[in-house]
């Protein structure tokens, strides 16, 4: 598909009830994320740009579990993970189990571009951000006093969440994990997915996020993909990639190939989450098992929609 762009974003699969109110902000905040890619693929920028903008804001607005916003482990320490792919040639960029830095998803880009890897780890992955410049930030900039506080009334409950919810307290506030999804004129297509993980994770615990095919995928003979949910049940059913296999060999559109995968994900695994997709004709798709999945999108350069 040439001459038209498509791009979607997503701040994370949950199961809380959203007052008014919130739903208002957050429609406000992602619609404006939404106009920032869309200026850039309106002017023919290229679709990896159009999801590293996007998920940079994301992560920049602690509402959400990435960058600023990351959810803390059991130790009360935030280790993010993120990924980026670009269809045009499958090269992908992933970095995991990081602290410090404010935009896994510039790290994870730069992992693409300026490395041999594809994903680095932990330490490794924080010094090679060093060298590439990036700068680190002191503890209080992700460490905030709600993170601490809804690491403690988790820990009594004894779980590891996606979000309040099945702590059933409803007036919490919830929080979710962030991705991006773009098509650019040129027919290219990208992903990028970023996230703090679990509340009360195990230290050293990864995601699917980072996972190339589990938490994101990008191909521009099929589609793009960002998942969020439980990450464990996304890499079991490797559920990006299937989506975009739906697409290769049953020559499914995004709507379809979502249903289906996510159909997959609750029969193999019973998996918790969603995921957005575009495929290669721009058409976008969003499917989830959750109550929500806060997602906007522009199909064909359309108007802006904002979905709960
Ligand atoms: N998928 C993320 C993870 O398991 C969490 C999320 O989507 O909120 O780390």
């Amino acid at each position: 598909m040439k001459n038209q762009y498509s791009l979607m974003i997503h701040g994370g699969a949950e199961n809380s009830t959203k007052s008014e109110a919130d739903k208002l902000r957050y429609q406000d905040i992602l619609l404006e994320v939404l106009q920032q890619g869309r200026e850039i693929l309106k002017k023919g920028g290229n679709a990896i740009q159009a999801v590293e903008r996007c998920a940079i804001l994301l992560e920049d607005n602690p509402l959400f579990n990435a960058g600023c916003g990351s959810v803390l482990d059991e130790k009360g320490k935030v280790e993010m993970d993120a990924a980026i792919m670009d269809g045009r040639d499958l090269s992908a960029g992933a970095v995991a189990g990081i602290s410090y830095f404010a935009n896994p998803i510039r790290l994870a880009r730069l992992v693409m571009t300026e490395s041999q890897h594809v994903m680095l780890i932990g330490e490794g992955a924080m010094r090679f951000a060093d060298i590439c410049g990036l700068q680190r930030m002191p503890e209080e900039y992700f460490i905030t006093p709600e993170r601490v506080e809804e690491l403690k009334q988790v820990k009594l409950l004894g779980e590891v969440l996606l979000d309040y919810d099945q702590a059933r307290q409803e007036e919490a506030n919830k929080y979710g994990t962030i991705g991006a999804v773009a098509l650019d004129v040129n027919g290219n297509l990208a992903a990028a997915t970023s996230t703090g993980g679990l509340i009360n994770k195990k230290f050293g615990r990864l995601g699917d996020s980072p996972i190339i095919g589990a938490g994101v995928f990008a191909d521009n003979e099929t589609c793009g993909v960002s998942a969020t949910g439980y990450g464990e049940d996304f890499i079991r059913t490797v559920l990006s990639k299937r989506v975009s296999d739906m697409i290769e060999f049953k020559n499914y559109n995004a709507q379809k190939a979502a249903k289906a995968a996510i159909e997959y994900l609750v029969r193999k695994v019973n998996g918790r989450g969603g995921i957005i997709v575009i495929d290669k004709a721009g058409h976008c798709a969003c499917q989830y098992t959750t109550k929500h999945l806060i997602h906007a999108f522009i199909e064909k350069g359309g108007e802006s929609v904002c979905r709960f």
